[in-house]
């Protein structure tokens, strides 16, 4: 009856599932364990009015032009360029840290030094990991690179990962660059907004289509069964021939053959605040205070009028076997794990990987678009 089975119905799952249905007009099931569509995207409006995004906030931004057309024909977007503070010493300061940060921490004479400095050694406009800041000789940028590491980025990591900075991959740490200039955005891509009606509505254009059937509440291993020695997957008890598309972890799917793949994950704590606004901006992090890493208020990214506003605090915690697998935690023997698994997905020619937790990377929404489509130009179409 169906073509294609889809494990996962967030964007690895519902792009590829779109395509099928309105490129290729084959018919697809998309098996999925939770009780909504969306992945770790899905958002809803609260008591409140307030549009949440359950699994944590969740912002918008890429220079792919191509992503940014393909999810244009299932949203409007509202321009949106997010901000964040981070509160260092009793001072709430631009994240990433910038010439304004510098001059709201520091004195005018040394914030201007610094700034010189830090204009004659680096292009205006770049963004210059902190680990790279760190081998600075010049005495001055020095004491620049060590304020940070220890006042923004030491503490948050320990509370994010459990681990030192420099016991984290550098794919994960360049995501916390000083930024050479005064522009206080955190992101700077060229396409920077969030879908008008929030993400869940971007599913539900993409899959709303006849040749697509939803099965929510179920985790593929109710109605598939693999038979790895012979290499067949069963729906139902009936062998099914077509392609298997799988965006769950890539550990469970192989039955913890080489493994668990470790993560991280979130106590995500929402509270509802009897006043307009709570903070300046979306997103106050809080590296060396409290044991939450950061604070996010929903309604600067979807502004509504209400008295009312609602807060989330996020708490980082040890990945245990049934909590959410937020994200990978990258170190040399976890890669060696993951690169085990791919090489023996590749015996299993009818199953299809693809997704943040069938890849264990860490991908933006555009990164696992681009993907998706990817894998659909060149294993499925
Ligand atoms: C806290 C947080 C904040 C983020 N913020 C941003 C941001 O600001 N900007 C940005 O671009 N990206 C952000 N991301 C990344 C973004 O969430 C991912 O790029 C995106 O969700 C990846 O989509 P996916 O389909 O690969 O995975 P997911 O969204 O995780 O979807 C996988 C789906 O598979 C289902 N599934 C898993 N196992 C099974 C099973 N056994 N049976 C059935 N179904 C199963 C899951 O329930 C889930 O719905 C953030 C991620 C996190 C964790």
């Amino acid at each position: 009856m169906f073509d294609y089975l889809i494990i996962g119905s967030g964007f690895a799952g519902s792009v590829i599932a779109e395509r099928i249905a309105n490129v290729l007009n084959e018919k697809v099931l998309i098996i999925e364990k939770r009780n909504h569509i969306g992945g770790n995207c899905f958002d809803y409006r609260d008591k409140n009015g307030i549009i949440i995004h359950k699994y944590g906030p969740h912002l918008f931004h890429t220079n792919n032009k191509k992503v940014f057309d393909y999810l244009s024909d299932f949203t409007d977007w509202n321009i949106y360029h997010h901000q964040v503070l981070a509160f260092i010493d009793g001072k709430k300061v631009p994240i990433p840290f910038n010439f304004n940060s510098i001059k709201q921490m520091f004195p005018e004479t040394l914030a201007n030094r610094l700034i010189e400095k830090l204009l004659k050694k680096y292009k205006y406009g770049s963004k210059v990991p902190i680990l790279e800041l760190k081998k600075e000789n010049d005495t001055d940028l020095k004491f620049l690179a060590d304020f940070i590491y220890e006042k923004v980025f030491k503490n948050y990591t320990a509370k994010q990962w459990n681990k030192k900075p420099e016991e984290i991959d550098p794919e994960v740490t360049a995501r916390v660059p000083v930024f050479i200039g005064t522009d206080n955005r955190y992101f700077n891509d060229k396409y920077q907004a969030i879908p008008t009606e929030g993400y869940t509505k971007i599913f539900e254009n993409m899959l709303n289509h006849p040749n697509i059937k939803l099965m929510l509440n179920t985790d593929y291993k109710e109605v598939i069964d693999i038979d790895f020695e012979n290499k067949k997957i069963y729906f139902f008890g009936q062998e099914f021939k077509g392609k298997l598309i799988f965006t769950g972890m890539i550990d469970e799917l192989f039955n913890y053959k080489f493994g668990e793949l470790p993560y991280r994950t979130l106590d995500l704590r929402f509270k509802t605040v009897g006043k307009e606004k709570f903070q300046e901006v979306a997103t106050v992090n809080y590296p060396n205070n409290y044991d939450f890493t950061r604070i996010t208020e929903f309604k600067h990214i979807h502004p509504v009028k209400t008295d009312k506003t609602t807060i989330l605090y996020e708490y980082p915690k040890e990945y245990k076997k049934g909590d959410t697998p937020y994200y990978p935690v990258f170190t040399p023997e976890n890669r060696q794990i993951y690169n085990k698994y791919r090489e023996y997905a590749q015996d299993f020619e009818s199953i299809i990987l693809v997704g943040r937790l069938a890849d264990y990377r860490y991908y933006d929404m555009d990164d696992i678009v681009e993907k998706a489509l990817d894998v659909f130009e060149e294993k499925i179409k």
